[in-house]
């Protein structure tokens, strides 16, 4: 590959039973690496443990078209485990991480590009200005998801923002190097920092197949984003549980007072059952919280590879 002068644009897909998206997907990318002759590019496909013909379809597309490569998984590790795994394979100079449902243009690539080498940024972000297409639900709980993570955490997240990103190699290498199991990239690409543009465009419905994520799957992955990117709800559980102490202090002085001046403590048994009930609640919901952090902390302390390689094209 000639990287003296022209310079190595890599592009990482991860791919879930991507088999009837990948050829449109390709031939999309060629058309647009050929309006980009001032750079050589690669394709690196990773495909997740898909259950469908995707591998078969990147052996084919790898002989079709010579500028791509691939790496196989042995099962499904998820779209956080593929992402690192692309950049790690990654040679180029910039990469981009993209869907291989056309739901991140390529087109916008030449546009990315220009503002990494003249305008002297080292990332360019995307973001959907409407989520056209998308069921209401799934982004009224988004954009609640965004309100409360930024509130919460000191690493900002911007709504709307894809995992789509042109990276120079710096940021690629500070991606790569954070070790961490529990990933989420949206929270990882604004905490390492970098100068970054961004670019926005309308959404774009999926070409072909159907989407992986489940409205479960999502809500997990946002309680991982904000448990990996704030302790803030340590401190609120926290406060939350001092409040009661000293609420069930002041009843307890109240209640004895009373049992020594007037002797009819058994009214109080109603009120009682209740703040045994709210209080045990709310232990019930700290102690949930700090299951959430030991958790994350036995995932991390395993230290487990992020993904297994099954098989993988030179
Ligand atoms: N993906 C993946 N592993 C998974 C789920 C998804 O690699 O476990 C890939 C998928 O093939 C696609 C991208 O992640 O290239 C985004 O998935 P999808 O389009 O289904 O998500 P949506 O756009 O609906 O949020
Ligand atoms: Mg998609």
């Amino acid at each position: 590959m000639e990287t003296q002068n022209k310079g190595v644009i890599s592009l990482v897909v991860p791919c879930y039973n991507e088999t009837q998206a990948l050829p449109l997907f390709m031939a999309e990318v060629q058309r647009v690496i050929a309006l980009m002759p001032d750079v050589t590019a690669e394709v690196i496909l990773v495909n997740d443990g898909s259950s469908d013909d995707t591998l078969a379809m990147m052996r084919e597309m790898k002989k079709q078209y010579g500028f791509v490569r691939y790496l196989s998984f042995s099962r499904n590790f998820g779209k956080e485990s593929a992402i690192l795994a692309g950049l790690s394979a990654a040679k180029g100079d910039w990469a981009a991480v993209m869907d291989a449902d056309l739901q991140d243009p390529p087109s916008l690539l030449p546009e990315m590009l220009r503002a990494i080498r003249e305008e002297g940024y080292d990332c360019v972000g995307t973001c959907r200005t409407t989520r056209k297409g998308e069921p209401p639900i799934r982004s009224f709980f988004a954009r609640c998801f965004y309100k409360f993570i930024n509130r919460m955490s000191d690493t900002k997240l911007v709504d709307g923002a894809r995992d789509y990103k042109l990276l120079s190699r710096p940021a690629v290498d500070a991606l790569i190097a954070m070790p961490e199991v529990n990933r989420f990239s949206k929270g990882l690409y604004e905490w390492i920092g970098f100068r970054t543009k961004w670019l926005e465009f309308e959404n774009v419905e999926r070409v072909a197949g159907e989407t992986k994520w489940s409205f479960w799957k999502l809500f997990k992955y946002s309680i991982e984003g904000i448990v990996s990117f704030s302790t803030m709800p340590l401190l609120i559980s926290t406060f939350i549980g001092l409040i009661f102490m000293l609420i069930s202090i002041a009843t307890m002085v109240t209640l004895a007072v009373r049992q020594v001046l007037y002797h009819n403590s058994v009214d109080g048994w109603t009120s009682m059952v209740c703040i045994i009930l709210l209080v045990s609640g709310v232990q019930l919901f700290c102690l949930g919280l700090m299951g959430q952090y030991m958790a994350k902390m036995y995932t991390e302390i395993k230290r487990r590879p992020h993904y297994i390689i099954s098989e993988q094209s030179e």
